[in-house]
């Protein structure tokens, strides 16, 4: 499930839109040096959930074993999502950042949108 939020910065005082967390097809992921999203879709990474399916037996899998599963799976879509054209690396669980100053002092407000 994932958020629309309308930041504003604490630092600079920009407004702009941010999302936060991927949808039911796609994953979102941010460059954690200057907060640039990448959307990759599910389609894209299917070669990857294919590999994991086989790796790790899905349906059977008992709690610690998803969780290892999952950790794999997000070191592949991190690594299909490559870099930055600023040199970062695309990484899940990067906090939102103003894209004019890059301060993660953002008033983030309620989310105005959900998405899934
Ligand atoms: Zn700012
Ligand atoms: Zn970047």
């Amino acid at each position: 499930m994932g958020r629309s939020y309308k930041p504003t910065c604490r630092a600079c005082g920009n407004h702009f839109r941010a999302d936060e967390g991927g949808g039911r097809r796609w994953e979102l992921l941010h460059c954690p040096l200057c907060g640039k999203s990448k959307v990759i879709g599910y389609k894209e990474i299917g070669e990857l959930v294919q590999k994991l399916e086989e790796q790790f037996d899905i349906p059977d899998l008992d709690e610690e074993g998803m969780e290892r599963a999952s950790a794999e799976y997000h070191k592949g879509v991190e690594a299909f999502a490559g870099f930055c054209p600023c040199g970062g690396h695309f990484s899940y669980g990067v906090p939102l950042r103003c894209p004019v100053c890059r301060s993660t002092d953002l008033d983030l407000g309620e989310p105005w949108r959900l998405y899934d």
